[in-house]
C-alpha cells in the first residue's frame, strides 16, 4: 500500500489549513491556535463547529503520513482530523538551551 498521492490541479478553492486529503476522503487540517472547535463549512456554508478531541484510533494511511505516535484530534461531529498547532507546542514559551 505504497500508493502515491494523488493532487487534484482542478481545485483552486483549497482551504489553507488543509494538510492532506485521506483516501477515504477524510480532511486533515491543521489547527488554527486555540482552536477548539471545527472549523469545516458544510455545502451550505453553515459551520460544523465539532468539538476537537484527541484521537489514538488512526489507521495505517495517517501513520504513514504522520508518524505512529502523530498527535491527531478529530471533530466528533464531522470526522475532520486535526493536526496541532506548532504555535501551540506545550513548551514555556522561550527556547531553552
Ligand atoms: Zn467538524
Amino acid at each position: 500500500m505504497a500508493e502515491p498521492l494523488h493532487p487534484e490541479p482542478e481545485t483552486k478553492a483549497v482551504d489553507p489549513n488543509l494538510v492532506a486529503t485521506l483516501s477515504g476522503g477524510t480532511k486533515v487540517k491543521r489547527r488554527l491556535a486555540r482552536q477548539r472547535a471545527c472549523n469545516e463549512k458544510s455545502d451550505k456554508g453553515k459551520l460544523c463547529a465539532g468539538h476537537l478531541k484527541r484521537w489514538f484510533f488512526f489507521g495505517d494511511e495517517v501513520k504513514r503520513q504522520f508518524g505512529a505516535g502523530a498527535e491527531i484530534y478529530r471533530c466528533e461531529h464531522c470526522q475532520t482530523l486535526y493536526l496541532p498547532n506548532p504555535d501551540e507546542e506545550p513548551r514555556s514559551g522561550t527556547l531553552s538551551y
